[in-house]
């Protein structure tokens, strides 16, 4: 039997089922066609094979989509600055706090504050460890700082 699926599913996982104007890709055209061509014999197994052997192998279908499907959400973003670049931002960061200090502008609120972390916590921008892939900073650190901003213009207006 010519089962090629794995090749058919990595074109949907690369191209999406669907276009962004609602009909379905090509890659989901031949997805459907290669599923259509395997299913009954994927039926006669799972009917040897029993109910069991049917849940293991539809939970490690959906363990392997999942971890797909974050490797690919990983792969999608960007490569976080240098950290020579980074350590110029932090510079630079420090050297804007220092002038807002001096002419004294008002320290951010916890409320503030806040909301700008609740935003980066709903951002596909901020990686495990805390850092901003935009702008390499620790966002925790960057929020507190009343010269700064989100490079994307995320946060919320001061
Ligand atoms: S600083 Fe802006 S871009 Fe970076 S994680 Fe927070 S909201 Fe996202």
């Amino acid at each position: 039997m010519p089962v090629s699926s794995r090749e058919a599913f990595n074109a949907v996982e690369r191209e999406g089922m669907f276009l962004p104007n609602g009909m379905m890709s090509q890659a989901g055209h031949d997805f459907i066609k290669e599923l259509n061509t395997v299913l009954p014999v994927v039926e006669d197994a799972l009917a040897i094979l029993g109910e069991p052997a049917i849940k293991s192998r539809a939970s490690e279908y959906r363990n392997g989509v999942e971890s797909r499907r974050s490797a690919h959400a990983m792969a999608r973003q960007p490569a976080p600055p240098g950290l020579l670049k980074r350590a110029g931002s932090l510079a630079k960061a420090i050297g804007s706090e220092t002038k807002a200090i001096v002419q004294r502008q008002p320290n951010l609120t916890a409320k503030q504050v806040a909301a700008r972390l609740a935003v980066c916590a709903s951002c596909d921008q901020l990686r495990p460890n805390r850092t901003c892939a935009r702008c390499g900073c620790f966002v925790d650190a960057k929020a507190r700082f009343r010269s700064q901003d989100c490079p994307l213009r995320k946060w919320p207006a001061k």
